[in-house]
């Protein structure tokens, strides 16, 4: 039977995995995140070494990234503040050291197919994929694809309606008050002085979270109208963030759609990830499974 390589590229640690699905990781290798060659020769080295060998390798990787096949920096890191990976090459850095078909993919959109496929969105016709942690992403799924248009959903910088009391200036260094400048972990921590898990779960820095998640979220639904919205990273770890962001999204709905998983309490339609950390990775698989399929 054969077997997947998944690097799951992560901004300050990566992950990678051999398999071929969610209970069926025969290895797995964890390393810190530094430069663009030593990570993805570490990894390569780690994936190259296996027996039976991987038939394809799956890339999940932060962005933001070039996914135009076409364009001459495909599978290459495009402007970040990461330090020395804008413009670094991942794909081809991965492709020419190991030899088999590699795919690459956006992390979120990688994790988004992954529970598309094994997890809380499993068969859904429109899933989104939404993690709330260092930034905000989607990845939105229709019909088993990724929705791709000149570029990837950066539903991360859309803009919110500010609460009127909110003095906060936002962190996004684009946008300032953009939802990932105002909701993201790096945003709690700045509004409170400490990190999200140090909060109690009454703090009133979790009301204005789940206000801008839920109106951004109203807004999605009412955009793509998707039968299932997962809501992801690190920030939703909070305990009762989720709950509140479905309040919220009822508030801004205001009882307007007219289908019974929009009228209640939003319980099967906005849910928690089914695959938790292994999100990422397995989406690297699955990457990897479609890329040794069309060879
Ligand atoms: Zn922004």
């Amino acid at each position: 039977m054969a077997v997947y390589g998944g690097i799951e590229l992560g901004g300050t640690k990566t992950v990678c995995v051999v398999g071929t699905g969610p209970g069926a990781i025969a290895d797995r290798l964890r390393i810190p995140t530094a430069g663009p060659h030593e990570t993805l020769e570490r990894a390569v080295a780690f994936l190259a070494g296996q027996d039976p060998p991987v038939e394809a390798v799956g890339i999940a990787a932060f962005g933001p990234l070039d996914l135009d096949p076409a364009s001459a920096t495909f599978g290459s890191v495009a402007r970040t503040p990461k330090r020395g990976w804008s413009g670094a090459p991942v794909r081809a850095i991965v492709a020419d050291a190991i030899g088999v078909p590699v795919a690459i993919q956006m992390d979120v959109g990688a994790a988004a197919i992954a529970e598309w496929r094994w997890g809380a969105a499993s068969g859904v016709g429109v899933a989104v994929y939404i993690t709330v942690g260092t930034g905000i992403g989607a990845g939105i799924v229709v019909d088993g694809q990724l929705l791709h248009g000149l570029v990837h959903p950066e539903f991360g910088h859309v803009p919110v309606g500010r609460d009127p009391a909110d003095t906060f200036a936002g962190v996004c260094r684009f946008h300032g008050d953009c939802l990932e400048g105002l909701a993201s972990g790096p945003a709690v921590a700045a509004r409170t002085g400490v990190p999200g898990e140090q909060l109690a779960a009454d703090d009133r820095v979790w009301g204005l979270v789940a206000a801008y998640l839920g109106d951004a979220l109203a807004g999605l639904i009412l955009t793509l109208a998707p039968g299932r919205i997962v809501l992801g990273g690190g920030v939703m770890d909070a305990p009762r963030l989720l709950a509140m962001v479905r309040q919220r999204i009822r508030l801004g709905l205001a009882g307007y759609l007219d289908h019974p998983a929009l009228t209640g309490d939003l319980t099967d339609l906005v849910v928690a990830p089914a695959l938790g950390s292994d999100a990422g990775p397995l989406g690297a698989i699955a990457a990897a499974e479609a890329a040794a399929s069309a060879r």
